[in-house]
């Protein structure tokens, strides 16, 4: 692996990808302050895993003698071959291993490629997958106590998502830390990951300027009366950075910084640039990982759109493979962003083919019911997504039956409906009695009570989902269930319903899932 120190000044001088209407010339990485500079100063840059630009676009040489011509793939069980997967009864307690001493990680059941897991997490944590992760930015989902999130039966989240970025900003992770972490900060005894801030990169992207050496941010609250403007609204957050944050946050599974690029970005460059250097930033978060005891560090695998054999999604594939001993569990990254579905499940079951069938599969970003169903299917764990929990907050429920299960309840036709929003659900919307009229009126006056029944609700309908699909890989009838599910959604256009698009049976397809259209 190339060595070269290199200094400060080159490092920041070393690349600009600054979106092409921004100067590079006001690059101060180095002076960046606000709530990210503390660690900063604390964890030095692993520069031994910095490379100088003219690398950029080389093959990384621990890749150099990996056979691109056949896929990239780990051992691999049944259904993938004839090996049967090593299964552990739900019961077995966990035991955790030296190498991965913060993750047991057991498969009870698979159906197809579907899988049913458990998480064991330090402090006896549980998380049973198939699992939605809920999204509390700030360490609170918007509008529910923990109590609720927790102790709701409909609800009983076993694991939430925190955001890196938001809590460095707010209130600042230097004080999470002090007030004994994240899980104590917001009372809450169960699951916490957090993600590394990277995606902010995509998302905020007209605010950031990524190099070799991190991400520079602009302040998004910076407040205009702040008097040192130019001292305060640039943060830089580099690897380190990333992790010492999520080391304060005290997230039982933290995701490294990878280099986020767009997926509908029209740049092979930039992407082969970003593969390359999710591999060096990978090292880097290892390097600076404090707590490998009490909190696991995920691999996030990038690459684009491109499936192809020896393709950048298999580079970053055979990276982690050469770094596989180091890393207990895996994201899919780089989705979400305005792909074609086509090109979305593409990625998401050539990732699943090749990861290894004993850790954890998390697929960033992805949150829509139908989604998690195909996902499954071809053997994603994990997920996570603002969508359930922001189109509450803008009156829209998430239901069964014809697609795209949504009900506007701000529409008019709710306004005299007596009925609740599902007949059966247990959230505090439905089991509190709160008809759609109801519902109806205080969504149209902004009354907070709805957001918090409505975002109640719909975390529900999330849970039920994953629970229903745990217990139907259990089962092992997990393609009777997303029969089922389709049936459902789509009834056919000569039935005035809609198709199942084409994506989604293409999807089960692969997954060796027959939806069985032709019969009645
Ligand atoms: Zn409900």
């Amino acid at each position: 692996m190339e060595t070269r120190k290199r200094s400060r000044e080159e490092i920041e001088g070393a690349e600009t990808e600054t979106p092409s209407n921004e100067t590079s010339s006001d690059n101060d990485g180095g002076k960046a302050k606000g709530g990210l500079s503390e660690s900063s100063k604390q964890i030095p840059t692993a520069t031994e895993f910095i490379a100088p630009s003219e690398q950029f676009l080389t093959l990384p040489p621990e890749l150099k003698d990996v056979d691109f011509s056949k896929r990239v793939e780990w051992r691999k069980f049944a259904p993938y071959t004839d090996d049967p997967l090593p299964l552990t009864p739900i019961d077995q307690p966990a035991v955790f291993s030296s190498q991965y001493p913060a993750l047991c990680f057991h498969v009870h059941a698979t159906s197809g490629r579907a899988r049913a897991t458990t998480l064991h997490l330090p402090s006896g944590r549980k998380v049973p997958t198939p699992i939605f992760m809920p999204v509390g930015t700030k360490g609170t989902i918007k509008a529910l106590t923990t109590e609720e999130i927790c102790n709701d039966k409909a609800l009983n989240c076993p694991i939430i998502l925190g955001n890196t970025y938001h809590l460095a900003l707010q209130p600042g992770t230097e004080l999470v830390r002090d007030m004994g972490g994240l899980h104590k900060f917001m009372q809450w005894d169960r699951g916490i990951l957090t993600d590394s801030g990277g995606f902010q990169m995509v998302s905020l992207l007209k605010l950031a300027e990524i190099t070799e050496e991190g991400v520079t941010f602009e302040n998004p609250f910076l407040q205009q009366e702040d008097k040192d403007v130019n001292d305060r609204e640039r943060m830089l957050l580099r690897p380190e950075d990333s992790i010492t944050h999520q080391n304060n946050i005290g997230s039982d599974i933290m995701m490294a910084l990878d280099d986020v690029v767009s997926s509908v970005t029209d740049n092979d460059e930039r992407f082969e640039i970003a593969t390359y250097r999710t591999l060096r930033w990978l090292d880097r978060c290892f390097a600076a990982h404090s707590k490998p005891k009490e909190q696991n560090l995920f691999a996030i695998v990038q690459g684009g759109l491109d499936t192809k054999v020896g393709g950048l999604r298999e580079k970053c594939l055979a990276g982690f493979q050469a770094r596989d001993e180091q890393i207990p569990g895996y994201a899919i990254g780089g989705l979400a962003g305005g792909e074609s579905k086509e090109q979305f499940w593409k990625v998401v079951n050539q990732c699943c083919k090749s990861l290894p069938d004993d850790k954890p599969r998390y697929l960033m970003g992805v949150g829509y019911p139908l989604d998690l169903v195909v996902c499954s299917a071809l053997g994603v764990d994990m997920y996570d997504c603002v969508y359930p929990t922001r189109t509450a907050r803008f009156g829209v429920a998430l239901v069964p039956g014809e697609a795209p299960g949504t009900m506007r309840l701000k529409n008019n036709e709710f306004s005299n409906d007596h009925r609740v929003i599902m007949e059966g659900c247990e959230c505090q919307a439905c089991k509190g009695g709160y008809t759609r009229a109801r519902l109806n009126i205080l969504l149209k006056r902004n009354n907070p009570l709805a957001a918090a029944l409505m975002t109640s609700h719909n975390i529900a309908y999330m849970m039920y989902l994953v629970r229903g699909m745990r217990k139907a890989v259990i089962e092992d009838r997990y393609g009777e269930y997303v029969r089922s599910f389709i049936h459902d959604q789509f009834r056919g256009s000569e039935k005035g319903g809609q198709d199942v698009p084409q994506w989604v049976k293409d999807a089960l397809e692969e997954a060796g899932i027959d939806l069985k259209l032709d019969t009645p």
